[in-house]
């Protein structure tokens, strides 16, 4: 598999008035299309500036960060901005909801921005919303959610597009021992079904058995990278359950808004494949 994500020399040093907080020191790093990867640390070790860094969030202080064809260490903020609406997905420990805003148009928010119309929006977002067990919450406040099924939305959010590739920074921060494990499964086999390099950010030791491969960060330093076995082998999409039967692919007659034309929230002709980064 070639690599999705690459790192180059890649440091990031924080200024506190005239101290220096040296966060990410020299990581060179290179991430699998597809891989399931968990980057696991104490806290302060640099975990986030690392998330931050490959999920042009933040500009790194030195060196290059590769995702696909593009060196986004050189984009400016527009630049940023309109790549990670394209290929990127989030999920954080605090949900990051609309709370006045209803299950499905939280989830339905990424397309928006990307130009898809309201008809298409909404049919991608219901899919995915029964696929992470909410279909009978659509229309329900975020805010009268609970913890886990909040984070059940912010997970419907970052994959109703389909990105390439999809961030999460301790998703499970905030939940109980039971709705982290529920979580944790959701994840990786919606991860695999559409074929999404998927980056977990944690210190909990325990959700990096869900992982391709274990990445240990200390002082801002990869001080361990290793395969792993993961947890739940959710191996190709065909060894999954029946997929929904719910088309989001444009009708014939229709015309997609220019915005939309590349949007990874069209399913591909063959499989569920995530849409790849364009040149
Ligand atoms: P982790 O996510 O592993 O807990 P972080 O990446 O948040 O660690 O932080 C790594 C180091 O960088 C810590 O020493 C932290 O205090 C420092 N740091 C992180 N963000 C900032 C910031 N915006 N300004 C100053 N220092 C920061
Ligand atoms: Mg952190």
């Amino acid at each position: 598999m070639p690599a999705i994500i690459r790192t180059n020399d890649l440091c990031k040093v924080y200024r506190v008035g005239q101290e220096k907080v040296r966060a990410l020191n020299h990581v060179n790093l290179e991430i699998e299309k597809g891989q399931i990867c968990c980057i696991i640390g104490t806290s302060g070790s640099g975990k986030s500036t690392l998330l931050n860094q490959l999920a042009g969030l933040e500009k790194p202080s030195r060196g290059e960060v590769w995702i696909g064809k593009h060196n986004i260490a050189k984009m400016n903020e527009n630049q940023l901005a309109s790549f990670r609406q394209k290929h990127v997905g989030f999920i954080f420990q605090s949900y990051n909801l609309f709370g006045t805003m209803t299950a499905l148009e939280n989830t339905a928010a990424p397309l928006l921005y990307r130009g898809v119309p309201r008809q298409k929006r909404e049919k991608a977002a219901a899919k995915i919303l029964r696929e992470v067990g909410l279909g009978d919450r659509m229309r329900h406040m975020a805010s009268q959610m609970s913890g886990g099924q909040q984070q059940r939305v912010g997970i419907a959010r970052a994959f109703v597009a389909k990105p390439a590739i999809i961030f999460a920074d301790e998703p499970t921060g905030n939940l109980d021992s039971h709705t982290t494990i529920e979580v944790m499964e959701l994840l990786v086999r919606l991860a695999r079904t559409y074929t999404i390099t998927f980056i977990l950010v944690t210190h909990d030791r325990d959700l990096a058995a869900y992982a391709d491969r274990i990445i240990t960060i200390k002082d801002g330093a990869i001080i361990d990278d290793r395969p792993n076995t993961p947890l739940i082998a959710y191996e190709t999409p065909a060894a999954l359950p029946p997929a929904d039967t719910d088309k989001t692919a444009p009708q014939s007659g229709e015309t997609p808004a220019k915005a939309a034309s590349d949007s990874p929230c069209t399913p591909p002709t063959s499989q569920n494949q995530a849409g790849g980064i364009a040149e």
